[in-house]
């Protein structure tokens, strides 16, 4: 399995773009990130793309995805539909993201003629999509928003993603079930409120030593013993039980 990181930074931070994460080349978890910018700089397109999986609907990783939908629906017309799995929510959601970026009259026929199939998700559904298991973890974020984390497996390798999340049971169960954990770390040196920090990525670390931790989201670019960082056009090929 190929990740190729396009965002590493978190919402407010200077390390790197907002969230975008490219799995092979068809899967493509949250839309934070300039992702048609640069799908292109690693040799992939927008027409690759079949699934999208977003995390949760902060504008740090949904708010590319009315230039996405519409790019990909106007240069390659004929492709399948997106799939597009989201959590409670998303729906409404990128409706009205799309008809604010495009306005109403524009979005709705792109939409009409090959907009994605949209699917909202609850805690603990799998299934299988594009070759991929997909299962949802929600997590804690937001008190007002349902965020989700999910896990991908495929040819016996596991990667799970954090999305945004506090220390809590869905990030900790996702922890243990995976063998590659892109994780958020939002602090470094002090807590960060509804996300995790460092001393908790330390602690996640800990109860699941098996699994490797590829630390995102980052509000500062510094190490953390025993985790890869990711940084903005790092690629990795994950292979099954791999720990090095
Ligand atoms: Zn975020």
């Amino acid at each position: 399995m190929d990740l190729a990181i396009l965002g590493s930074g978190a919402a407010f931070s200077a390390t790197g773009f907002n969230a975008g994460y490219l799995v092979d080349a068809g899967l493509l978890l949250d839309c934070g990130a300039p992702v048609t910018g640069l799908l292109p700089k690693m040799g992939r397109s927008v027409a690759d793309l079949e699934t999208l999986v977003i995390s949760h609907l902060h504008g740090d990783h949904v708010l590319n995805l009315p230039i996405l939908i519409a790019t990909r629906v106007v240069q390659y017309p004929n492709l399948p539909r997106l799939r597009l799995i989201g959590p409670r929510g998303t729906q409404e959601h990128v409706a009205d993201l799309g008809r604010l970026t495009f306005g109403p009259e524009f979005w709705d026929d792109l939409v009409a003629a090959n907009g994605p199939l949209i699917e909202e998700w609850e805690d603990g559904r799998s299934s299988k999509l594009g070759g991929y298991q997909l299962t949802a973890y929600e997590v804690v974020h937001s008190e007002r928003l349902h965020c989700l984390a999910f896990s991908v497996e495929a040819q016996g390798v596991s990667l799970g993603y954090s999305g945004d999340t506090a220390y809590c049971d869905g990030i900790r169960r996702l922890a243990r079930s995976v063998q590659y954990l892109l994780c958020e770390c939002t602090g470094w040196s002090a807590p960060a409120p509804i996300h995790l920090w460092r001393d908790e990525v330390e602690e996640l670390m800990r109860e699941a030593p098996s699994t490797r931790f590829i630390l995102t989201h980052l509000g500062e670019r510094r190490p953390v013993p025993g985790a890869l960082l990711a940084s903005d056009g790092l690629r990795l090929t994950l292979r099954p039980g791999a720990r090095d």
